[in-house]
Protein backbone atom coordinates (compact mmCIF):
# COMPACT_ATOMS: atom_id res chain seq x y z
CA UNK A 1 0.00 0.00 0.00
CA UNK A 2 1.43 3.54 -0.85
CA UNK A 3 -0.81 6.23 0.18
CA UNK A 4 0.92 8.73 1.99
CA UNK A 5 0.06 8.47 5.90
CA UNK A 6 2.59 8.89 8.29
CA UNK A 7 1.03 10.06 11.56
CA UNK A 8 -2.34 8.02 12.57
CA UNK A 9 -4.45 7.68 15.70
CA UNK A 10 -5.81 4.98 17.31
CA UNK A 11 -9.67 5.23 18.89
CA UNK A 12 -11.07 2.35 20.95
CA UNK A 13 -14.17 1.81 22.53
CA UNK A 14 -15.88 -0.72 23.59
CA UNK A 15 -19.42 -1.25 22.60
CA UNK A 16 -22.67 -1.79 24.74
CA UNK A 17 -22.02 -5.96 26.20
CA UNK A 18 -17.80 -6.12 25.43
CA UNK A 19 -15.58 -6.52 27.74
CA UNK A 20 -12.11 -5.44 28.33
CA UNK A 21 -10.57 -8.84 26.29
CA UNK A 22 -12.13 -7.20 23.51
CA UNK A 23 -10.84 -3.79 23.86
CA UNK A 24 -7.79 -5.63 24.00
CA UNK A 25 -8.24 -7.51 21.23
CA UNK A 26 -8.94 -4.23 19.20
CA UNK A 27 -6.39 -3.35 19.89
CA UNK A 28 -4.05 -5.82 18.74
CA UNK A 29 -5.37 -5.87 15.38
CA UNK A 30 -4.67 -1.96 14.84
CA UNK A 31 -1.54 -2.01 16.46
CA UNK A 32 -0.66 -4.95 13.78
CA UNK A 33 -1.89 -2.47 11.15
CA UNK A 34 0.13 0.43 11.97
CA UNK A 35 3.10 -1.56 12.58
CA UNK A 36 3.04 -3.21 9.33
CA UNK A 37 2.57 0.21 7.50
CA UNK A 38 4.77 1.60 9.29
CA UNK A 39 2.84 4.51 11.02
CA UNK A 40 3.70 6.12 13.95
CA UNK A 41 0.37 5.65 16.38
CA UNK A 42 -0.90 7.53 19.63
CA UNK A 43 -3.74 5.84 21.26
CA UNK A 44 -7.05 7.26 22.17
CA UNK A 45 -8.75 4.97 24.34
CA UNK A 46 -12.09 5.38 25.78
CA UNK A 47 -13.18 3.88 29.14
CA UNK A 48 -16.29 3.93 28.99
CA UNK A 49 -18.55 2.63 26.65
CA UNK A 50 -21.00 5.92 25.82
CA UNK A 51 -22.80 6.39 22.34
CA UNK A 52 -23.02 10.23 22.68
CA UNK A 53 -19.95 12.41 22.24
CA UNK A 54 -20.50 14.19 25.30
CA UNK A 55 -19.74 11.18 27.32
CA UNK A 56 -16.69 10.19 25.03
CA UNK A 57 -13.73 12.62 26.91
CA UNK A 58 -11.16 10.83 24.88
CA UNK A 59 -12.89 11.33 20.92
CA UNK A 60 -13.64 15.21 22.58
CA UNK A 61 -9.99 15.47 22.60
CA UNK A 62 -9.24 13.16 19.59
CA UNK A 63 -11.76 16.10 17.80
CA UNK A 64 -9.71 18.67 18.82
CA UNK A 65 -6.07 16.96 18.10
CA UNK A 66 -7.67 16.63 14.53
CA UNK A 67 -8.41 20.52 14.33
CA UNK A 68 -4.78 20.70 15.22
CA UNK A 69 -3.82 18.83 12.15
CA UNK A 70 -2.24 16.33 14.04
CA UNK A 71 -3.05 13.11 12.37
CA UNK A 72 -2.92 11.69 8.86
CA UNK A 73 -5.72 9.04 9.61
CA UNK A 74 -7.83 7.93 12.33
CA UNK A 75 -7.76 4.03 12.76
CA UNK A 76 -10.94 2.08 14.39
CA UNK A 77 -11.99 -1.49 13.74
CA UNK A 78 -14.81 -0.37 12.05
CA UNK A 79 -16.95 2.64 11.22
CA UNK A 80 -19.16 2.45 13.75
CA UNK A 81 -16.69 2.89 16.92
CA UNK A 82 -16.67 6.74 15.82
CA UNK A 83 -19.99 7.17 16.89
CA UNK A 84 -23.69 6.16 15.60
CA UNK A 85 -24.99 8.66 17.53
CA UNK A 86 -27.40 11.12 16.96
CA UNK A 87 -27.48 13.26 13.97
CA UNK A 88 -25.80 16.39 15.23
CA UNK A 89 -23.29 13.71 16.43
CA UNK A 90 -22.58 12.20 12.81
CA UNK A 91 -22.48 15.97 11.36
CA UNK A 92 -19.47 17.10 13.70
CA UNK A 93 -17.68 14.03 13.31
CA UNK A 94 -17.96 14.37 9.45
CA UNK A 95 -17.44 17.88 9.43
CA UNK A 96 -13.78 17.67 11.35
CA UNK A 97 -12.81 14.86 9.83
CA UNK A 98 -13.62 16.56 6.28
CA UNK A 99 -12.19 19.65 7.40
CA UNK A 100 -8.67 18.51 8.90
CA UNK A 101 -8.80 16.20 5.67
CA UNK A 102 -8.34 13.35 7.56
CA UNK A 103 -8.55 9.24 6.58
CA UNK A 104 -10.70 7.25 8.76
CA UNK A 105 -9.03 3.89 8.54
CA UNK A 106 -10.22 0.40 9.75
CA UNK A 107 -8.72 -2.83 8.56
CA UNK A 108 -10.93 -3.71 5.50
CA UNK A 109 -11.45 -0.05 4.16
CA UNK A 110 -10.34 3.34 4.28
CA UNK A 111 -12.77 6.30 4.30
CA UNK A 112 -12.16 9.78 2.86
CA UNK A 113 -14.84 11.93 4.25
CA UNK A 114 -13.37 15.20 1.74
CA UNK A 115 -15.61 13.00 -0.93
CA UNK A 116 -18.75 13.92 -0.87
CA UNK A 117 -20.18 9.80 -0.97
CA UNK A 118 -19.19 9.40 2.80
CA UNK A 119 -19.10 5.71 2.82
CA UNK A 120 -17.19 5.23 -0.35
CA UNK A 121 -13.93 3.17 -0.21
CA UNK A 122 -11.50 5.42 -1.29
CA UNK A 123 -9.42 4.17 -4.38
CA UNK A 124 -5.90 4.17 -3.15
CA UNK A 125 -4.08 4.19 -6.03
CA UNK A 126 -6.48 6.88 -7.45
CA UNK A 127 -6.19 9.19 -4.36
CA UNK A 128 -2.43 9.32 -3.61
CA UNK A 129 -1.32 11.67 -6.72
CA UNK A 130 -4.01 14.33 -5.50
CA UNK A 131 -3.54 13.29 -1.75
CA UNK A 132 0.24 13.91 -2.08
CA UNK A 133 0.95 17.00 -1.79
CA UNK A 134 -2.21 17.75 0.24
CA UNK A 135 -0.39 15.68 3.53
CA UNK A 136 3.08 17.16 2.44
CA UNK A 137 1.33 20.38 2.76
CA UNK A 138 -0.53 19.59 6.05
CA UNK A 139 2.63 18.36 7.45
CA UNK A 140 4.20 21.37 7.17
CA UNK A 141 1.68 23.93 8.85
CA UNK A 142 1.78 21.24 11.94
CA UNK A 143 3.11 23.59 14.33
CA UNK A 144 6.58 23.37 16.24
CA UNK A 145 4.77 22.41 19.39
CA UNK A 146 3.38 19.52 18.16
CA UNK A 147 7.26 17.82 17.17
CA UNK A 148 7.43 15.40 19.50
CA UNK A 149 3.53 14.28 18.67
CA UNK A 150 5.09 13.69 15.38
CA UNK A 151 7.34 11.24 16.68
CA UNK A 152 10.48 13.51 16.94
CA UNK A 153 12.96 13.42 20.06
CA UNK A 154 12.39 16.31 22.36
CA UNK A 155 13.16 14.74 25.38
CA UNK A 156 17.02 15.59 26.22
CA UNK A 157 19.36 13.08 26.22
CA UNK A 158 18.00 9.70 24.93
CA UNK A 159 18.70 6.87 26.57
CA UNK A 160 21.45 4.10 26.42
CA UNK A 161 21.97 2.47 24.10
CA UNK A 162 19.97 5.27 21.51
CA UNK A 163 22.02 8.61 20.21
CA UNK A 164 20.25 11.40 18.96
CA UNK A 165 20.09 11.92 14.98
CA UNK A 166 19.79 15.31 13.95
CA UNK A 167 19.39 14.34 10.26
CA UNK A 168 15.82 12.61 11.20
CA UNK A 169 15.34 14.51 15.09
CA UNK A 170 14.43 11.06 16.49
CA UNK A 171 16.65 8.25 17.82
CA UNK A 172 18.78 5.71 16.84
CA UNK A 173 20.87 2.50 18.41
CA UNK A 174 24.31 2.78 18.51
CA UNK A 175 25.65 -0.35 17.71
CA UNK A 176 28.85 -0.84 20.17
CA UNK A 177 26.30 0.58 22.90
CA UNK A 178 23.33 -1.87 21.93
CA UNK A 179 25.92 -4.63 22.82
CA UNK A 180 26.08 -3.81 26.02
CA UNK A 181 22.51 -3.56 26.15
CA UNK A 182 21.88 -6.96 25.29
CA UNK A 183 24.08 -8.20 27.66
CA UNK A 184 22.59 -6.69 30.66
CA UNK A 185 18.69 -7.38 29.78
CA UNK A 186 19.97 -11.13 29.22
CA UNK A 187 21.73 -10.69 32.32
CA UNK A 188 18.89 -9.31 34.30
CA UNK A 189 16.03 -11.69 32.63
CA UNK A 190 18.37 -14.79 33.95
CA UNK A 191 17.84 -13.63 36.83
CA UNK A 192 21.02 -11.47 38.08
CA UNK A 193 20.71 -8.74 40.33
CA UNK A 194 21.16 -5.22 39.11
CA UNK A 195 24.32 -4.87 41.18
CA UNK A 196 25.79 -8.17 39.94
CA UNK A 197 25.13 -6.80 36.20
CA UNK A 198 26.58 -3.44 37.04
CA UNK A 199 30.13 -5.14 38.98
CA UNK A 200 30.15 -7.50 35.53
CA UNK A 201 29.91 -4.24 33.61
CA UNK A 202 32.18 -2.52 35.23
CA UNK A 203 34.97 -5.39 35.06
CA UNK A 204 34.52 -6.02 31.65
CA UNK A 205 35.95 -1.72 31.30
CA UNK A 206 32.65 -0.63 29.87
CA UNK A 207 32.12 2.82 30.89
CA UNK A 208 28.22 4.02 31.93
CA UNK A 209 26.89 6.58 29.95
CA UNK A 210 28.03 9.46 31.73
CA UNK A 211 31.58 7.77 31.48
CA UNK A 212 31.87 6.71 35.05
CA UNK A 213 30.90 3.29 36.48
CA UNK A 214 27.35 0.99 36.05
CA UNK A 215 25.59 1.77 39.42
CA UNK A 216 22.49 -0.82 40.23
CA UNK A 217 20.06 2.74 39.54
CA UNK A 218 21.42 3.49 36.19
CA UNK A 219 20.89 0.08 35.37
CA UNK A 220 17.18 -0.22 36.46
CA UNK A 221 16.29 3.11 34.90
CA UNK A 222 17.71 1.91 31.31
CA UNK A 223 15.71 -1.37 32.29
CA UNK A 224 12.25 -0.15 32.65
CA UNK A 225 12.61 2.38 30.40
CA UNK A 226 9.50 2.55 27.45
CA UNK A 227 11.46 4.57 24.42
CA UNK A 228 13.40 0.69 24.43
CA UNK A 229 9.87 -0.22 23.36
CA UNK A 230 10.05 2.11 20.31
CA UNK A 231 7.39 4.67 21.81
CA UNK A 232 8.46 8.13 22.76
CA UNK A 233 6.21 9.17 26.09
CA UNK A 234 5.70 13.21 26.41
CA UNK A 235 2.87 15.30 28.32
CA UNK A 236 4.77 13.70 31.51
CA UNK A 237 5.46 16.83 32.78
CA UNK A 238 4.86 20.74 32.20
CA UNK A 239 6.75 23.62 33.42
CA UNK A 240 10.04 23.25 35.06
CA UNK A 241 11.03 22.86 39.02
CA UNK A 242 14.27 25.44 37.91
CA UNK A 243 13.94 28.42 40.52
CA UNK A 244 15.19 31.12 38.28
CA UNK A 245 13.38 29.82 34.71
CA UNK A 246 10.58 32.04 34.09
CA UNK A 247 8.10 28.55 33.25
CA UNK A 248 5.22 27.25 34.54
CA UNK A 249 5.51 25.34 37.93
CA UNK A 250 6.22 21.83 37.62
CA UNK A 251 3.00 20.24 37.38
CA UNK A 252 2.69 15.79 36.66
CA UNK A 253 0.64 14.36 34.55
CA UNK A 254 -1.72 11.16 35.33
CA UNK A 255 -0.51 8.77 33.38
CA UNK A 256 -3.96 8.57 31.20
CA UNK A 257 -2.80 11.87 30.30
CA UNK A 258 0.69 11.28 28.93
CA UNK A 259 0.63 11.22 25.03
CA UNK A 260 2.12 7.84 23.84
CA UNK A 261 3.77 8.04 20.25
CA UNK A 262 4.60 4.13 19.45
CA UNK A 263 6.61 3.01 16.33
CA UNK A 264 9.02 6.28 16.57
CA UNK A 265 12.24 4.47 16.02
CA UNK A 266 13.81 1.22 16.56
CA UNK A 267 12.74 -1.30 19.59
CA UNK A 268 15.44 -2.88 21.56
CA UNK A 269 13.43 -4.79 23.40
CA UNK A 270 9.74 -6.81 23.21
CA UNK A 271 6.42 -6.01 25.13
CA UNK A 272 7.13 -9.42 26.52
CA UNK A 273 10.60 -8.64 27.85
CA UNK A 274 9.27 -5.55 29.22
CA UNK A 275 6.49 -6.77 31.15
CA UNK A 276 9.09 -9.49 32.59
CA UNK A 277 11.48 -6.92 33.34
CA UNK A 278 8.58 -4.83 35.41
CA UNK A 279 7.03 -7.61 37.45
CA UNK A 280 10.98 -8.64 38.68
CA UNK A 281 11.68 -5.42 39.56
CA UNK A 282 8.41 -5.38 41.46
CA UNK A 283 9.25 -8.40 42.92
CA UNK A 284 12.18 -7.30 44.24
CA UNK A 285 11.02 -4.21 45.88
CA UNK A 286 8.28 -6.00 47.99
CA UNK A 287 11.17 -8.04 49.32
CA UNK A 288 13.94 -5.34 49.80
CA UNK A 289 13.64 -4.37 53.32
CA UNK A 290 11.51 -1.17 54.24
CA UNK A 291 13.41 1.87 54.29
CA UNK A 292 12.59 2.44 58.24
CA UNK A 293 13.41 5.67 59.09
CA UNK A 294 13.51 6.77 62.76
CA UNK A 295 12.72 3.05 62.99
CA UNK A 296 15.68 2.73 65.78
CA UNK A 297 17.90 5.14 67.62
CA UNK A 298 19.98 5.84 65.46
CA UNK A 299 18.47 5.15 62.38
CA UNK A 300 19.81 7.52 59.50
CA UNK A 301 22.39 8.82 61.61
CA UNK A 302 25.72 6.66 61.31
CA UNK A 303 27.19 6.78 58.44
CA UNK A 304 30.23 4.35 57.54
CA UNK A 305 33.91 6.20 58.04
CA UNK A 306 35.53 4.03 55.18
CA UNK A 307 32.69 3.98 52.36
CA UNK A 308 30.56 7.02 53.58
CA UNK A 309 27.33 4.56 52.95
CA UNK A 310 24.82 4.86 55.96
CA UNK A 311 25.39 1.69 58.40
CA UNK A 312 22.73 -0.35 58.51
CA UNK A 313 20.79 -0.92 62.13
CA UNK A 314 19.12 -4.20 63.17
CA UNK A 315 16.70 -4.41 66.08
CA UNK A 316 15.39 -6.25 68.61
CA UNK A 317 14.69 -3.79 71.86
CA UNK A 318 16.54 -0.45 72.59
CA UNK A 319 19.05 -2.84 74.54
CA UNK A 320 20.39 -5.36 71.60
CA UNK A 321 20.36 -3.59 68.70
CA UNK A 322 22.81 -3.99 66.19
CA UNK A 323 25.10 -1.80 63.89
CA UNK A 324 25.17 -4.28 61.25
CA UNK A 325 29.12 -4.74 59.73
CA UNK A 326 29.73 -2.73 56.58
CA UNK A 327 29.89 -4.92 53.80
CA UNK A 328 29.00 -2.08 50.68
CA UNK A 329 30.50 -3.24 47.67
CA UNK A 330 32.41 -0.60 45.77
CA UNK A 331 31.59 -0.52 41.58
CA UNK A 332 33.72 -3.52 40.88
CA UNK A 333 32.03 -5.53 43.81
CA UNK A 334 34.86 -4.84 46.52
CA UNK A 335 33.12 -5.26 49.47
CA UNK A 336 34.12 -2.28 52.74
CA UNK A 337 35.02 -4.16 55.73
CA UNK A 338 34.20 -2.15 58.56
CA UNK A 339 32.83 -4.26 61.22
CA UNK A 340 29.65 -3.88 63.51
CA UNK A 341 28.77 -2.91 67.11
CA UNK A 342 25.79 -2.88 69.64
CA UNK A 343 24.01 0.38 68.96
CA UNK A 344 24.42 0.75 72.83
CA UNK A 345 28.12 0.95 72.80
CA UNK A 346 27.81 3.79 70.47
CA UNK A 347 25.44 5.61 72.58
CA UNK A 348 27.67 5.31 75.16
CA UNK A 349 30.40 6.91 73.40
CA UNK A 350 27.84 9.51 71.77
CA UNK A 351 26.75 10.07 75.32
CA UNK A 352 30.69 10.97 76.08
CA UNK A 353 30.61 13.06 73.45
CA UNK A 354 27.56 15.42 73.92
CA UNK A 355 29.00 15.77 77.41
CA UNK A 356 32.35 16.67 76.42
CA UNK A 357 30.54 19.31 73.26
CA UNK A 358 28.03 20.85 76.18
CA UNK A 359 31.16 21.53 78.61
CA UNK A 360 32.84 23.42 75.73
CA UNK A 361 30.12 25.49 74.63
CA UNK A 362 29.50 26.65 78.54
CA UNK A 363 33.36 27.29 78.80
CA UNK A 364 32.33 29.65 75.41
CA UNK A 365 28.99 31.10 77.15
CA UNK A 366 30.99 31.51 81.07
CA UNK A 367 33.43 33.84 79.11
CA UNK A 368 32.47 37.38 79.25
CA UNK A 369 32.11 38.60 75.71
CA UNK A 370 31.64 42.02 75.24
CA UNK A 371 28.26 42.00 73.82
CA UNK A 372 26.98 45.36 71.43
CA UNK A 373 23.46 46.71 71.64
CA UNK A 374 22.65 46.90 68.70
CA UNK A 375 18.82 47.80 69.33
CA UNK A 376 20.26 50.76 70.67
CA UNK A 377 22.32 51.60 67.94
CA UNK A 378 19.39 50.89 65.38
CA UNK A 379 17.40 53.18 67.66
CA UNK A 380 19.31 56.14 67.29
CA UNK A 381 20.35 55.51 63.70
CA UNK A 382 16.89 55.52 62.69
CA UNK A 383 16.30 58.68 64.47
CA UNK A 384 19.13 60.20 63.09
CA UNK A 385 17.82 59.25 59.54
CA UNK A 386 14.52 61.04 60.39
CA UNK A 387 16.34 64.08 61.48
CA UNK A 388 18.21 64.64 58.10
CA UNK A 389 14.77 64.19 56.35
CA UNK A 390 13.77 66.83 58.11
CA UNK A 391 16.63 69.10 57.41
CA UNK A 392 15.91 68.34 53.57
CA UNK A 393 12.94 69.05 54.08
CA UNK A 394 13.68 72.29 55.10
CA UNK A 395 16.54 73.82 52.71
CA UNK A 396 13.68 72.50 50.00
CA UNK A 397 11.35 75.18 51.45
CA UNK A 398 13.66 77.75 52.39
CA UNK A 399 15.11 77.78 48.84
CA UNK A 400 11.79 77.84 47.34
CA UNK A 401 11.32 81.04 49.63
CA UNK A 402 14.15 82.06 48.02
CA UNK A 403 16.83 82.22 51.03
CA UNK A 404 19.34 80.63 48.97
CA UNK A 405 20.92 81.11 45.48
CA UNK A 406 20.77 77.84 43.50
CA UNK A 407 24.63 77.15 44.07
CA UNK A 408 24.47 77.25 48.10
CA UNK A 409 21.09 74.82 47.74
CA UNK A 410 22.65 72.04 45.65
CA UNK A 411 25.82 72.71 48.13
CA UNK A 412 23.42 72.10 51.70
CA UNK A 413 21.55 69.46 49.75
CA UNK A 414 24.36 67.44 48.51
CA UNK A 415 26.07 67.07 52.23
CA UNK A 416 22.97 66.26 53.17
CA UNK A 417 22.46 63.26 51.17
CA UNK A 418 25.71 62.27 51.99
CA UNK A 419 25.03 61.50 55.33
CA UNK A 420 21.69 59.94 54.75
CA UNK A 421 23.53 57.73 52.67
CA UNK A 422 25.96 56.48 55.11
CA UNK A 423 23.43 56.38 57.98
CA UNK A 424 21.17 53.69 55.92
CA UNK A 425 24.47 51.89 55.08
CA UNK A 426 25.35 52.06 58.75
CA UNK A 427 21.66 50.91 59.51
CA UNK A 428 21.63 47.73 57.50
CA UNK A 429 25.25 46.93 59.10
CA UNK A 430 23.56 46.82 62.63
CA UNK A 431 20.67 44.89 61.79
CA UNK A 432 23.11 42.53 59.92
CA UNK A 433 25.72 42.32 63.27
CA UNK A 434 22.63 41.95 65.29
CA UNK A 435 21.19 38.75 63.63
CA UNK A 436 24.66 37.23 63.61
CA UNK A 437 25.19 37.77 67.32
CA UNK A 438 21.56 36.49 67.72
CA UNK A 439 22.80 33.26 65.57
CA UNK A 440 25.64 33.08 67.64
CA UNK A 441 23.69 32.28 71.20
CA UNK A 442 25.02 29.51 72.67
CA UNK A 443 22.83 28.90 75.32
CA UNK A 444 20.06 27.53 72.86
CA UNK A 445 22.31 25.04 71.61
CA UNK A 446 23.37 23.93 75.25
CA UNK A 447 20.07 23.83 76.38
CA UNK A 448 19.11 21.58 73.07
CA UNK A 449 22.44 19.17 73.92
CA UNK A 450 20.92 18.92 77.70
CA UNK A 451 17.62 17.82 76.38
CA UNK A 452 19.31 15.19 73.49
CA UNK A 453 21.57 13.50 76.83
CA UNK A 454 18.29 13.46 79.09
CA UNK A 455 16.10 11.80 75.96
CA UNK A 456 18.45 9.55 75.54
CA UNK A 457 18.82 8.61 79.16
CA UNK A 458 15.26 8.06 79.92
CA UNK A 459 15.04 4.43 79.66
CA UNK A 460 10.85 5.44 79.54
CA UNK A 461 10.97 6.66 75.89
CA UNK A 462 10.51 5.07 72.72
CA UNK A 463 13.11 4.65 70.15
CA UNK A 464 11.20 6.75 67.43
CA UNK A 465 11.41 9.53 70.22
CA UNK A 466 14.95 9.40 70.56
CA UNK A 467 15.84 9.37 67.00
CA UNK A 468 13.56 12.81 65.76
CA UNK A 469 15.14 14.41 69.11
CA UNK A 470 18.97 13.45 68.12
CA UNK A 471 18.34 14.49 64.54
CA UNK A 472 17.51 17.71 65.47
CA UNK A 473 21.02 18.15 67.18
CA UNK A 474 23.11 15.70 65.11
CA UNK A 475 23.80 15.70 61.60
CA UNK A 476 25.93 12.39 61.39
CA UNK A 477 28.00 10.04 63.81
CA UNK A 478 31.06 8.65 61.48
CA UNK A 479 31.44 4.96 62.48
CA UNK A 480 34.86 3.04 62.32
CA UNK A 481 36.55 -0.04 63.51
CA UNK A 482 38.39 -2.02 61.18
CA UNK A 483 39.78 -4.80 63.16
CA UNK A 484 37.80 -7.03 65.44
CA UNK A 485 40.42 -5.98 68.31
CA UNK A 486 40.41 -2.09 67.58
CA UNK A 487 38.65 0.40 69.75
CA UNK A 488 35.61 1.82 67.94
CA UNK A 489 35.92 5.46 67.17
CA UNK A 490 33.34 7.30 66.32
CA UNK A 491 33.34 11.29 64.94
CA UNK A 492 30.03 12.93 65.80
CA UNK A 493 29.25 16.09 63.21
CA UNK A 494 26.74 18.71 65.16
CA UNK A 495 23.87 20.82 63.15
ZN1 LIG B 1 31.64 1.02 54.51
Amino acid sequence: MEYDIKDVALYLRKSRGEEETDLDKHRHILVELCEQSGWRYIEYSEIGNSETIEYRPKFKQLLKDLEDNMFDAVAVVDYDRLGRGDLEDQALIKRVFRDSETFIITPEKIYNLVDDSDDLMVDVKGLLARQEYKAIKKRLTRGKKLGARQGKWTNGIPPFPYVYDPSRKGLVVDSESHETYKLMKQLFLNGESLQRISFHLNNLGIPSPKGSTWHDNSIRRILIDETHLGKIITNKVEGSAHKNKKTKDLKYFNKDEWIVIENCHEKVKTPEEHQEIISKIKVRNKFAPAARRGAFILSGLVKCGYCGYGMQIQGKNQKQDLIKPCNKPDPYGNRCSNRGNKVETIIRALLIELEQRKFELEEEVSTPQSLINYDKLIDTTIKKIEKVNKAIKRIKELYEEGEYEKEEYQERMDDRKLELNKLQSDLTDYEILKSKQEAMNNEERIKRYQSAINVLKNPDLDAETKNKVLKEVIDKIVYYKKNTGDNPKIEVTYK
